[in-house]
């Protein structure tokens, strides 16, 4: 049945789910306890109850099935994939944490960033997009610092283009001559690789601070701007707000610890936020700001960040902000305040994780709802032991499901999993690919790593301590 989905996508004959649980997260289409969604080529072509559908429609059983757009992920390091867990214990290393000797700044930018060769990057882009296709992740942002190279940059795009996954590619150039690099690197790519608007690939670009000469060239080029916002470890607030150069074209990732002046300036200009929950609480960035945003009237994405430190499964997404949000308000309703904001409901958060990130990624023309007209990047999910009874399908989606719930997945109206298998998709070569590649870079690195030690023990360093740590000592390990 894959291949007869794949021919009727490239063959624009039509397909047919029918008589899915459909939850579209378009208030206009509305929800179906028994619908059917035509698809053709690309695009959703209707939504409704017992459509009727030309004579060669390839009609699927989707009974059972709850049907919904691809979850969304607003900020994915994917080239650090390669290096999944292997700071599972590790600090950010933002200016204002107590740290361990290794942490995301010494381990990850400082040891192994720079080591990279093209083909890792290309092979943890490959495994990180599969990976999170199989999980029911049909977009990310990648946010990478790999562009160590035009070779790297040419490599990563390889890799994306490979997986068949929908992503804005961010681009910024990283170490040697970057500053050079930069704009005739956004000029080439533009003209190589994002030609046409009609590609699954789109470009941004990935501001670390006020590069307003950049960000324009960015503009001239079509790309959006995405720019990692940690309180005073990135931009300069008050030049970023006087700068003019805000706008909806902008997503905002993290926001911890900024200030509430910026927030309001995000708003106002009608900018977008990236919240890493589970990685914010386990990496020292500061508590995740979700119900700042909402007090300040943005509805925020949510984002994996590192695999290196936590998974990129879209059920951790939603339930790690659905339980952190709550958990604030209900202690302060505990603490007696009684003018609190609602509590997030399961339906706020799949919001968060489809239809907001598809407004974060500059996509929401195309994905992020069930909506004729849109492309079709659409998930079924499963509704078998760890879900039955269904009592209430967004309830079910973040507080019952895991991965293996996702059974099939489109991407533009391609199917890329189907009955829980990827489709075309040799696993275990990406996975020998994945391993070997990783290999090389800690052996390369001479990384003392410990299968069941922790990364990261000995102890939390801080002041002239941290100064006086070496790259030696730190590869050695705790
Ligand atoms: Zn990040």
């Amino acid at each position: 049945m894959a291949d007869a989905l794949r021919d009727a996508n490239a063959n624009g004959r039509p397909i047919l789910l029918r008589n899915g649980i459909i939850y579209s997260v378009d208030a206009e289409v509305g929800n179906y306890s028994r619908g059917d969604i035509l698809i053709q080529g690309k695009i959703i072509r209707e939504i409704g109850q017992d459509l009727e559908h030309p004579s060669d429609t390839l009609v699927i059983d989707s009974s059972g099935m709850i049907v919904m757009p691809g979850f969304i992920d607003t900020h994915h390091h994917q080239y650090e994939t390669i290096l999944r867990g292997i700071l599972a214990d590790g600090m950010w290393g933002g200016v204002e944490n107590e740290l361990h000797a290794r942490n995301y700044g010494t381990v990850i930018q400082g040891i192994f960033t720079p080591l990279y060769t093209p083909d890792d990057a290309r092979i943890s882009q490959l495994i990180a997009s599969l990976s999170q296709i199989s999980q029911g992740v049909t977009t990310t942002v990648d946010t990478s610092q790999i562009h160590l190279t035009s070779e790297h940059t040419d490599a990563t795009i390889e890799g994306l283009k490979e997986s068949g996954r929908r992503c804005l590619v961010a681009y910024n150039a990283n170490r040697q001559n970057a500053e050079a690099r930069r704009a005739p690197e956004l000029r080439r790519l533009r003209e190589q690789y994002f030609s046409s608007d009609d590609q699954l690939l789109t470009l941004a670009y990935n501001s670390r601070s006020e590069q307003w000469e950049t960000w324009h060239i960015g503009r001239d080029v079509g790309a959006s701007i995405v720019g990692h916002c940690q309180g005073r470890d990135n931009f300069d607030e008050p030049a970023l707000i006087a700068s003019g150069e805000m706008g909806p074209d902008v997503e905002y990732i993290h926001c911890t610890r900024v200030s509430d002046g910026l927030l309001d300036a995000i708003a106002d200009t009608g900018g977008h936020v990236s919240i890493a929950t589970a990685i914010e609480m386990q990496m020292g960035h500061g508590y995740p700001p979700i119900q700042r945003c909402l007090d300040h009237g943005i509805r925020p994405s949510l984002s994996v960040d590192v695999e290196c430190n936590m998974t990129a499964d879209p059920f951790t997404q939603l339930r790690s902000a659905f339980t952190w949000q709550r958990a604030l308000v209900n202690e302060r309703s505990i603490h007696g305040e009684d003018e609190l904001p609602p509590l997030l409901t399961c339906q706020d958060v799949i919001e968060f994780h489809t239809i907001q990130g598809a407004r974060a990624a500059q996509l929401d023309a195309r994905v992020g709802t069930l909506t004729p007209g849109k492309e079709a990047d659409i998930i079924m999910l499963s509704t078998g032991l760890n879900v039955a009874p269904l009592h209430n399908v967004p309830g079910a989606i973040v507080t019952l499901m895991d991965t293996s719930n996702v059974q099939n997945v489109f991407i533009a109206g391609k199917i890329m999993k189907w009955r829980g298998a990827l489709v075309q998709v040799d696993e275990d070569r990406v996975i020998a690919d994945a391993n070997a590649a990783a290999e090389g870079l800690v052996a390369r690195a001479e990384y003392q790593n410990d299968l069941f030690e922790t990364c990261c023990g000995g102890g939390l360093l801080s002041g002239e301590e941290r100064a006086e740590i070496s790259i030696e000592r730190i590869k050695r390990g705790p």
